[in-house]
């Protein structure tokens, strides 16, 4: 126990698009948009975060 629930600031990466946000990753794994919209423009709710998906 003792983890955070402080969400981290990351770069999401729409994995449909490509378009790139803004966002936060939660500690439960969930990535959200900042702001107001929840999903992309092109409509797909799924991101990835680019700094993980580039952390080898
Ligand atoms: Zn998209």
């Amino acid at each position: 126990m003792g983890a955070s629930n402080e969400p981290t600031h990351v770069t999401a990466v729409c994995t449909r698009c490509g378009a790139v946000y803004a966002a936060r990753r939660w500690p439960n794994g969930a990535i959200r948009r900042k702001g107001g919209a929840s999903d992309c423009r092109c409509g797909c709710p799924n991101f990835v975060d680019l700094t993980r998906a580039t952390d080898q």
